[in-house]
């Protein structure tokens, strides 16, 4: 169980479907991705590093990432970026904390 924590930092394992959508509702409203310079207007849902959300079917181009800025990024201890191109905090974290990736793929 000890690894668990660092994977799953919104805790979605001990959730049912209704405290999944009221949290990732919260991640939403929080959500700073829409004053980001590598957000394409109009694409939604944001809050691209909740689990399942996915990353954005509009945005292929990296800017920067203001995410270290957002709230929900301190709140719940993040620790990737650009979430939108790259996939959740969850995902991003089984690949190179778990997978072992050292100097990884990106
Ligand atoms: S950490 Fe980034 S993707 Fe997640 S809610 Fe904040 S701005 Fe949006
Ligand atoms: S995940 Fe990061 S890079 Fe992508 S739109 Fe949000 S703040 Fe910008």
């Amino acid at each position: 169980m000890g690894k668990y924590d660092t994977i799953d930092r919104f805790g979605i394992d001990k959730m049912n479907k209704e405290d999944y959508q009221k949290r990732q509702d919260y991640v939403t409203k929080k959500c700073k991705c829409q004053g980001c310079p590598t957000y394409v207007k109009g694409d939604a849902p944001t809050g691209y590093c909740y689990p399942l959300v996915g990353t954005s079917k509009m945005i292929q181009w990296e800017k920067d990432c203001i995410c270290g800025t957002c709230p929900v990024y301190k709140e719940y201890e993040l620790s990737h970026t650009h979430y939108c191109t790259r996939c959740s905090q969850m995902c991003q974290a089984l690949k190179t904390e778990v997978a072992g990736g050292q100097g990884g793929s990106g």
